[in-house]
This record gives C-alpha cells, sequence and structure tokens, in this order.
C-alpha cells in the first residue's frame, strides 16, 4: 500500500515534463525510422537476391520429423564468413504481434489487436479486406500499396493475411508475407488518409546440431529419424552421389554423422530451409567418407575433404534421386542389378516415375527410342566422357539432340521401355568410347584449391571439428582433433 502510494506520488510529481521528453524522443524514432527505412528500401530494391516463394510454401515446408526424435539443439556459436552484407541489419524484424510492431513503428497506440484471415476459394485479397472490416477505399489503396512488392496474383487458398479493423481514433493495419524471408505490414494513418508500409524480416534462430546414426534399413529412414530434415537429406545425397553408389554400396550398420544448422522461423516455431551442413560423413563397410564445407574467399561454396579434394566430380555416379533409390536397399526385388562385362552398364532400381539427372554438364548426341534400350539418352561431356540413360518411361521435353544440359538437371524419368523386366534407370559411361563400370571408373573431381585456400579450409577444418567436439562427439576422432587437444592440454 505505501509501496503504490509512493510510485504515484513520484509520477505525479513532474507529469507535464515527462510527456514533453517523451514527445520529442517519439518524434525522433520517427524521423529515424523513416528515413533508415527509405534508404533500406532502395538497397533492397536493387538486391534482391531472395526467390519469391509464397507463404504456403514457406508454412508447408516446416519440418514435422523434429517433433519425434529427441534432438539437443545447441546454440549457434559458430563464425563463418558472410559473403554479403545482410540486408537483415538495416529493416526490422517482423514482431510476432502486428498491433505490437505498427504500435513501435507509428508510435500511435492501437486499440485492439490482430485476426488471421484466410483466404477462401474463389475470393481476392479485396473481399478478404472487407471481411476484415476495411472500406472499399481502403481496400484499394492498400492493394495498391501490396502490389508494389508482391504480385497478388494466383495467392493460394489459405493465404493467410492478418488484419486490424481501424475504428474511429486508431489506424488499421495489414501484415502479409512477402516471400520466405519478407513481411510486408501497413498501417493506416487516419489523419492524412495514406497507407505506410514497412517491410521486415523473419526473425531467424540458428541451432548447429551434431547429427549421427547407424543405417537400419534405409538411409533416408535413419537420417530422418536421426533429426535431418528432407531438404537436409537432399544435399546430403548431392554431395556424396558423385563419390557413392547408394543402391549398391549402404550396407546395415553403416554409419553416418553430420554437423548440420537448423533455422527457425521465431513466429511460426517452425524449421524452415535455409540452413547449411558444415560436415558429412558416411562410413560404408568401414571406410570413411567425409566432406567439409568450405567457402573461398571468392564466395563460392563446396565440400572438400581433408586433402582439399572436392566432392563434386564432373560426373555423378548415382544420377538419380538418391532419396527414392535408398528407400528399401533392405528390400530389393529387382534381379538385373550391379554391372558385368557383358551389360556394360549399371542398373539402379527404382520407382517408375523417379527423376533422372545429367550426370555432369554437357550435351544431348541422342535422345529418343534406341531399341531394346527404349527411350534413352546419351550425353557428351568432353572430349574423353560420354554417359547414356536408358528404357525411361518420359523424357524431359527440351532435352533435343543438341541442347545444352547441366549437371543435375532432369533430364527424364525411370521407367521399363526396350528390353527390360521391371522399372529401372540403365546408366552408362562411356570413356574414350569404352563402356566402363560407372561404380567404379576415377571420375576427375571438380577445380582443386590453390594453396592459399587450402589453407583457409584447413582453419575451417579446425573450426567445424571444434563445433563438432563440443556437441559430445565421442565416435569422431581424427588426427587432427587429437592432436589439438594435446595442444591446448599444454
Ligand atoms: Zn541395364
Amino acid at each position: 500500500m505505501t509501496n503504490q502510494h509512493h510510485v504515484t506520488h513520484t509520477c505525479l510529481k513532474h507529469p507535464l515534463i515527462i510527456t514533453l521528453l517523451a514527445s520529442i524522443l517519439m518524434l525522433f524514432a520517427i524521423l529515424l525510422t523513416q528515413t533508415s527505412l527509405a534508404q533500406a528500401e532502395e538497397l533492397i530494391q536493387q538486391d534482391t537476391h531472395i526467390p519469391n516463394q509464397s507463404t504456403e510454401q514457406l508454412l508447408d515446408s516446416n519440418n514435422s520429423h523434429l517433433a519425434g526424435p529427441p534432438i539437443i539443439l545447441t546454440h549457434y556459436g559458430m563464425v563463418l564468413p558472410q559473403p554479403r552484407p545482410d540486408p537483415r541489419t538495416v529493416f526490422p524484424e517482423t514482431e510476432p504481434s502486428l498491433r505490437i510492431f505498427i504500435e513501435n513503428q507509428s508510435g500511435i497506440a492501437i486499440d485492439s489487436d490482430e485476426s488471421l484471415y484466410r483466404l477462401k476459394s474463389g475470393e481476392g485479397l479485396s473481399n478478404l479486406l472487407k471481411r476484415a472490416g476495411f472500406d472499399g477505399q481502403m481496400r484499394e489503396s492498400a492493394i495498391q500499396h501490396i502490389q508494389n512488392h508482391r504480385s497478388l496474383r494466383r495467392l493460394p487458398i489459405g493465404f493467410p493475411v492478418y488484419a486490424i479493423a481501424p475504428t474511429d481514433h486508431t489506424p488499421g493495419g495489414i501484415r502479409i508475407s512477402l516471400n520466405n524471408e519478407q513481411d510486408l505490414s501497413l498501417y493506416y494513418n487516419t489523419e492524412d488518409k495514406e497507407w505506410r508500409s514497412i517491410r521486415s524480416f523473419r526473425p531467424y534462430e540458428y541451432f548447429l546440431t551434431y547429427i549421427s546414426g547407424d543405417i537400419e534399413n534405409s538411409l533416408y529412414k535413419s537420417s530422418i529419424s536421426a533429426g535431418m530434415t528432407d531438404a537436409m537429406f537432399n544435399d546430403f545425397i548431392h554431395i556424396m552421389s558423385f563419390s557413392v553408389d547408394f543402391q549398391r554400396q549402404i550396407r546395415a550398420g553403416d554409419e553416418f554423422e553430420a554437423l548440420v544448422e537448423y533455422r527457425r522461423d521465431m513466429i511460426t516455431e517452425k524449421v524452415v530451409p535455409g540452413g547449411e551442413i558444415y560436415y558429412l560423413s558416411l562410413k560404408l563397410s568401414g571406410e570413411k567418407i567425409e566432406y567439409f564445407r568450405h567457402q573461398q574467399a571468392s564466395g563460392s561454396v563446396g565440400y572438400y575433404d581433408r586433402l582439399g579434394v572436392s566432392a563434386y566430380r564432373t560426373l555423378m555416379r548415382t544420377p538419380i534421386n538418391g532419396a527414392r533409390l535408398s528407400s528399401g536397399f533392405g528390400n530389393r526385388k529387382h534381379p538385373i542389378l550391379g554391372y558385368t562385362k557383358a551389360h556394360r552398364g549399371a542398373d539402379f532400381a527404382a520407382p517408375t516415375g523417379t527423376p533422372i539427372m545429367a550426370a555432369g554438364d554437357g550435351m544431348v548426341e541422342y535422345s529418343g527410342w534406341n531399341g531394346s534400350y527404349g527411350r534413352y539418352v546419351r550425353i557428351v561431356h568432353n572430349g574423353t566422357f560420354k554417359t547414356a540413360y536408358a528404357h525411361m518411361s518420359g523424357i524431359s521435353k527440351n532435352v533435343r539432340s543438341g541442347a545444352r544440359v547441366n549437371q543435375g538437371d532432369i533430364i527424364g524419368y525411370v521407367g521399363s521401355s526396350g528390353r527390360s523386366t521391371g522399372p529401372h534407370l540403365h546408366y552408362e559411361i562411356i570413356v574414350n568410347g569404352s563402356h566402363v563400370n560407372p561404380l567404379t571408373v576415377e571420375l576427375p573431381s571438380g577445380n582443386p584449391l590453390t594453396t592459399n585456400e587450402k589453407i583457409r579450409l584447413a582453419e575451417n577444418i579446425e573450426i567445424i571439428t571444434k563445433e563438432m567436439s563440443v556437441r559430445g562427439i565421442i565416435n569422431y576422432a581424427s588426427i587432427q582433433f587429437s592432436q589439438r587437444l594435446a595442444l591446448q592440454q599444454k
């Protein structure tokens, strides 16, 4: 009671001064925000490199697997080079509450909290805003503002819009998502009857996590249950696909390790794509293949082993979607697997329709029906290497003779056309005109690192190793790491 009285008393002492000070501060804050925002707006207009994906994709791209396995999330603590100044340092972050966000940005108090509206079938944004309580003129000008930032054509059903209906004395507000990274908030200034728009970044948290596991019956299932997201698994397969034949080399009991980064949207609390993989290893029948993420001074990112050899080769050994392929190696049914001299290629059993990728950059030499090969594509990569793909159910329509293809482009789909006993990809690598075993042929790796980059890589490996070691790895051992430990103990 006495306390309360005392507080009230102090506050009432200088009401005028406090009000004056607050008003001055608020004016300054508004001025500052408006200027820096205007500058930032220009910056981002020049440099919009973020793909414009729909919010639905964002909302759906969460990882439901994360709820299952116990994963220890340790806070992001890695110092790695940033390629360019982050626009996130210039723009404000989206507040979970639209009301608080607008209050902070405008300095005007708002009476009520926002509600979530979702676009109904056959409804346009204008109808949605009408439901939310905006009059015709406000809706029209709001839509004009929004259209400066994103296209409103083909908004998906269920598209979320946060809105606060205006009242006589407080402005209304709207928030929509521009893409995976950014939101647009609008508030209606009742004085000049104009909308103000503020672009903001969704706040993310990053978590570095060490993942490891034994392969039980599928690399995919084991990786996902160890905590990898689907996007991480696809990267994992891609990085390893140059050195590993996922259909034949993976055995039950093989082990994998990874140091990955989760990126979590702090508003939806969902893991979203965009985290990096820093380290990957596969221990196949006792032999360990490992790669470290390394960003060169030029900005280009790659994966390298301890000697600086790139994970990427001119050709892929497994030019097929690894997730589909490895989804059930424990119960393979297909009779014609593997490589024999007479057979002249490697067969990958996979469901009909599984995408087939160009194993390397090159030019299509043949595309179409080719006797017992069925639907067939052959690519010339350089003076030495050609690859061929047979029994497809379909060939991608731009893969015609003479067309250029890039490594990883989808050239067609697994099928059973021609002389074939079931859906599979028949894959051939031809070296100087002779067929070789795709699973064992020596393949040149990408551009080698310079001496200077090898030194930088060694530093990077040290950082990554240290990050792994603080995350409590017991089965991770390397010469560098034990040497380093010994050094630190001196
Ligand atoms: Zn075959």
